[in-house]
């Protein structure tokens, strides 16, 4: 059974309670983990106090980061088992289980690499003066993990904190934990001293509460909806705690009418159907400059008709969704769709050998004839995709931005003038043109602007927002 990592020991809860984990292929409760509480948070964030200020201190920035160089290592030996924990676990097709797996190494790799590049400045100042600006860990920080990509999560979160000299404790979902609770064991393994890396597992309402209300954490970085996210920020700034939020997008494709199609059209549909549309980047509206979107979108149609959905093991387009919840609240959007007055274009199909019990939905691409729908306006976090014409670059503009998000949108044009202008107008944190996702995307800046929350990971900057400056002023007259 799964335990808790805290202190560098494997434990069950205080209370002794267990929750169980079920399966989303066939909705079995397939295992249980602790369910921790405020107690265990508690004794979760005292080990990582101490350890912050303790043994995890006298490391240099060389041996924090050959730890995660070597954690990187240990995860790529025991690359199969994590691929299929994590695919247990959420339900995605194991080749996108395996990529996850490989890119979480990479995280520790890519900050393993770069703990000993990260310098202070010298700056100019008044005659008789020295200045240093040098950088320091925060000390403990709270990472509150989503269930759609925990091993990617836990690797872009943890990584660059532990590389800054922070000790951590991580809440992963309730639904999805295995892979976090796994990569910390490997950690202690790497050699990472105890109280370095807590893993406390248990609800949100109670694990994730009490850690992101916790007096003695210094940062807390969160990935999930934006109700939650609200509720992390304000218990935070109850003891004036940094906090970066990532959450919920509605991305778009703005497709012009000289658009690359062999380029653009598996890249839009994969875009939408990866981990079955569970993917704050998804790209869930497609724009289209209407005197080409009849021809472009029959191909798109010809492309999402092609997509499966099934089992892990069957390894097709989309796994099914994560729980219960999530799949009510799909197939009531599908519905509201077809209320709305949408029209279905072309639909995916589910493999008739999975589980009648699973949380499988069919892959839907409908077309609206005007932006209002809560279609397009909502993250609906499944595999749903809405297009709609557009007739000028400022229109195309002006209906990318229209939402409350604003995370992640892509150009589709060979006119360089328009894939600039465009770009630089697009109201989120990245832009891709002529491409929608690459890798793991690990050494690029990410995160949200609007509603899409605040903050950056990924890249090199992710070690700026996990550490903090301090200025010594010298004068030595
Ligand atoms: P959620 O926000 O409830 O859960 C995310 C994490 O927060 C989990 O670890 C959860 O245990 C924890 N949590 C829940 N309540 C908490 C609380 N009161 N205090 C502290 N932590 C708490 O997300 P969900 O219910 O699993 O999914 C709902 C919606 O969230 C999805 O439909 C989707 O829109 C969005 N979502 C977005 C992302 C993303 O990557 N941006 C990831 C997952 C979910």
């Amino acid at each position: 059974m799964p335990q808790m990592i805290i202190n560098g020991r494997k434990t069950d809860a205080i209370s002794g309670q267990m929750l169980d984990v079920i399966s989303p292929v066939d909705g079995a409760v397939f295992t249980q983990i602790p369910r921790g509480g405020e107690a265990d948070v508690d004794l979760a964030v005292k080990a990582a106090r101490i350890a912050a200020e303790g043994p995890w201190k006298e490391f240099t920035a060389l041996e924090r980061g050959r730890i995660l160089v070597k954690l990187s290592n240990l995860i790529l030996e025991n690359a199969e088992e994590l691929s299929q924990l994590e695919a247990r676990d959420t339900g995605k097709a194991i080749s996108s289980a395996r990529n996850d797996i490989q890119v979480m190494a990479r995280y520790f790799e890519f900050y393993g690499t770069a703990a000993d590049k990260v310098h202070g400045e010298v700056v100019p100042f008044l005659n008789g003066y020295g200045v240093q600006v040098i950088r320091e860990p925060l000390g403990v920080t709270a990472h509150i993990i989503p269930w759609n990509y925990p091993a990617q999560m836990v690797g872009r979160s943890v990584a660059p904190a532990l590389a800054m000299g922070n000790a951590c404790v991580v809440k992963p979902a309730e639904d999805a934990c295995l892979s976090v609770i796994r990569v910390a064991e490997l950690g202690l393994e790497a050699g990472l001293p105890s109280g370095v890396f807590n893993v406390v597992t248990g609800l949100g309402e109670e694990a994730g509460a009490a850690l992101s209300a916790h007096e003695d954490i210094n940062f807390v970085t969160f990935t999930g909806s934006n109700e939650v996210g609200v509720l992390v920020q304000k218990a935070a700034a109850e003891h004036a705690v940094k906090c970066v939020l990532e959450l919920g997008g509605k991305s778009a494709h703005v497709v012009f009418n000289d658009v690359n199609t062999k380029l653009a059209v598996p890249a839009i549909v994969k875009g939408i159907l990866a981990n079955a549309g569970q993917t704050c980047t998804a790209g869930s509206r497609l724009l289209i400059q209407r005197d080409i979107f009849n021809e472009f979108i029959d191909l798109v149609v010809d492309e999402f008709s092609k997509t499966r959905v099934g089992t892990p093991e069957m390894d097709l387009h989309c796994g099914p969704l994560i729980n219960k919840s999530q799949f009510d609240r799909v197939n009531r959007y599908l519905e509201k769709g077809k209320k709305d007055g949408l029209k279905i274009l072309a639909q995916g199909q589910i493999d008739p050998g999975v589980p009648e019990t699973g949380y499988y939905v069919t892959p839907t691409l409908f077309v609206a004839d005007n932006h209002d729908s809560d279609l397009l306006m909502q993250e609906i976090f499944g595999p749903v995709l809405v297009a709609l014409a557009f007739d000028t670059e400022e229109q195309a503009v002006q209906l990318a931005n229209i939402t409350d998000y604003g995370l992640m949108a892509a150009v589709w044009s060979e006119n360089g003038g328009i894939q600039q202008r465009v770009a630089k107008e697009m109201k989120c944190g990245q832009v891709y043109i002529n491409g929608f996702g690459a890798g793991g995307g690990v050494e690029l800046p990410f995160g949200g602007v609007k509603r899409s929350g605040h903050g950056r990971e990924k890249g090199l900057v992710a070690l700026e927002e996990m550490s903090t400056t301090k200025t010594i002023i010298h004068y030595h007259g």
